[in-house]
């Protein structure tokens, strides 16, 4: 059997679909390109794609000493709550620091002006105050 990459001819054995690791990644990134999952022996190889990081590790960087680092990230549902919603959630959440609602709360305080932030009811923390983006 040869390569699963388009572009080596390599013969591999046994269970294997590619010849060497660099094959497998440079597929990986040619099917990323493409919609199709029909090739679901492919399909497996793949490595998983991770959703859009909205927190980078530069904005959590750049958070004071003592706020506490979100360890989820927002999504296109905290994307649509108020800043009551989010409130109101938040204070009901054991495990709050790992929700997506807490990653939104912190996103859109920094990415937000204050004047952004006051405007849609969001409470603002003294640090935000002070906090520069980097
Ligand atoms: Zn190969």
């Amino acid at each position: 059997m040869k390569c699963k990459h388009l572009k080596c001819n390599n013969e591999v054995s046994g269970k294997q679909l590619f010849c060497s690791d660099k094959c497998r990644k440079a597929q990986s990134r040619t099917q990323l390109g493409q919609t199709s999952k029909s090739d679901s022996a492919v399909g497996q190889v793949i490595d998983t794609v991770k959703p859009e990081q909205l927190i980078t590790q530069p904005m959590l960087d750049s958070l004071p000493i003592g706020v506490v680092h979100p360890s989820g990230q927002p999504d296109e549902h905290t994307a649509r709550l108020s800043a009551l919603d989010l409130k109101v959630r938040l204070n009901a959440i054991k495990d709050w620091q790992a929700s997506t609602v807490y990653a939104e709360v912190v996103y859109r305080l920094l990415t937000s002006t204050l004047e952004q932030l006051e405007q849609s009811g969001q409470f603002v923390p003294a640090w935000r105050g002070q906090w520069q983006a980097a």
